[in-house]
């Protein structure tokens, strides 16, 4: 099984009015954004912080969207990439598929249908057609962040949901407080050194008896059923 966190997005966009925009609209969509603006960056922050979603502009100043692109994958980088273009010429599009971009989308575009896609290839990154996870007697509806037990669901906060997500997706696997912390803060946040204890105790309440468990000394996971 393919091992995929709460999203974890890379946006690399110039333009930082559309740029704002985007990553507005990925909060709203509970998704973990960093943003860079230009592709020496892009390629640092790729490897440094691997994100599930590179979002790639390809008019960028200095190093260009393709060239961001044929490098990554040159370097074995696998991380599904969605090419930003304002250029809508057929034969860009097809020397970005071609170089390895999973999708394309031309500006303007209407930011819910950069969700859309994005969700396109959540599902397909999670090898699951369904906007949902289910693990024993949980299951996670990714579309309304909502956790259904017996029956009975509970609204979940932006980090309890992004949280459960990456233990359910990672079931089996123990996660630890840095992974997590990784996953449900962006670059640069500010982290209370309890956060994730606080989280994993509301999200309990949420939850049947013993479904989280903690690792001593190492952090918590979700056994597989
Ligand atoms: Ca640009």
């Amino acid at each position: 099984m393919l091992l995929v966190c709460a999203m974890n997005i890379l946006l690399v966009e110039d333009d930082k009015l559309l740029a704002d925009g985007i990553i507005s609209a990925m909060k709203r969509e509970h998704f973990s954004v960093n943003h860079v603006v230009d592709g020496t960056e892009a390629l640092t922050h790729l490897k440094t912080v691997p994100p599930d979603i590179l979002i790639l502009d390809l008019g960028l100043p200095g190093m260009d969207g393709m060239d961001v692109l044929k490098r990554m994958r040159k370097q074995g980088l696998s991380t599904p990439v969605i090419i930003l273009t304002a250029r809508d010429m057929l034969d860009e599009k097809i020397a970005g598929l071609n170089s390895g971009a999973d999708d394309y989308i031309t500006k303007p575009f209407e930011l819910k249908e950069l969700i859309a896609r994005i969700r396109v290839l959540e599902r397909r990154i999670s090898n699951s057609a369904l906007n949902e996870i289910v693990i024993g007697e949980v299951s996670l509806d990714t579309m309304s962040s909502q956790v259904m037990v017996k029956q009975k669901s509970s609204q979940l906060s932006r980090r309890e949901y992004m949280l459960l997500k990456a233990l359910m997706e990672n079931a089996g696997s123990i996660l630890t407080k840095s992974n997590l912390e990784s996953k449900l803060y962006d670059w640069g946040e500010e982290i209370a050194s309890n956060a994730i204890e606080v989280h994993i105790h509301n999200l309990r309440k949420k939850l049947p008896d013993a479904y989280i468990h903690t690792v001593h000394g190492m952090g918590y996971i979700i056994k597989k059923q």
